[in-house]
């Protein structure tokens, strides 16, 4: 399966990403994780990069489209993908496009998770994540067996820094104005298929699971 997630911060696509790369065997590209890999690495784009984050802004379009387009190129995608947080403009759906033709790539779907404001606040603020293998836990809805610590690797949780409710608010306003007009971009090329981000994470992976199942996707 080669799938774009689209859908507001919090909306539950990293999470299922996580789940659902795990299920499927594919790649997992989310542009927000290799951002924070950059940071970690202080690299001259992670020290470009963090300036915008920070703020709750998007980096500008060429750092992630080079990043995701390099990855594109550079990986075994036959057995498939999924990108997660790209592409966030108009401007890189369409080097996505491009990108993708020169490769010989179809996407099979984008999946739209939709949720609302309320949900995506409480989602954000109690997001917590894997220092090591970046997996994404949450206070109450998705809590570690053992407080601040990793299920999978052991190393420590933390809260991201966007992650403070005055970030958050600017990310839905960046989302609102930057990001949502793509949902009509891929419904036009009738590739959009809505879900509800509401849903807790087991009920939105059984769902997923049966479109998938329905669409011939493995
Ligand atoms: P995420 O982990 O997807 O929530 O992304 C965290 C932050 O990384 C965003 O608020 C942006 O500042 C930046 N970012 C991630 N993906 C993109 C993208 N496709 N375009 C621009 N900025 C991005």
């Amino acid at each position: 399966m080669k799938l774009v997630l689209l859908g507001p911060p919090g909306a539950g696509k990293g999470t299922q990403a996580n789940v659902l790369c795990k299920e499927y065997n594919v790649a997992h590209f989310s542009t927000g994780d290799l951002l924070r890999e950059a940071i970690k690495n202080n690299s001259s784009v992670g020290m470009e990069a963090k300036v915008y984050m920070d703020k709750g802004e998007l980096v500008p379009d060429e750092i992630v489209a080079k990043m995701i387009t390099e990855k594109l190129k550079n990986s075994d995608t036959d057995s498939g993908f999924m990108l997660d947080g790209f592409p966030r403009t108009k401007k890189q759906a369409e080097i996505l496009d491009q990108a993708l033709a020169e490769l010989n790539i179809l996407l099979d779907m984008v999946l739209y998770f939709e949720t609302n404001e309320e949900t995506i606040l409480k989602r954000l603020t109690g997001r917590r994540v894997c220092r090591g293998c970046g997996y994404n836990f949450h206070v109450t809805n998705i809590p570690p067996k053992q407080e601040g610590v990793c299920d999978f690797c052991g190393k420590e949780l933390f809260q991201r820094d966007d992650d403070k409710e005055t970030t958050i608010k600017r990310r839905i306003d960046v989302y609102n104005n930057q990001t949502k007009e793509l949902i009509d971009y891929y419904q036009e090329k009738e590739l959009l298929k809505k879900v509800s981000g509401d849903l807790d994470v087991d009920l939105l992976f059984a769902d997923l699971k049966n479109i998938f199942a329905e669409a011939g996707l493995k």
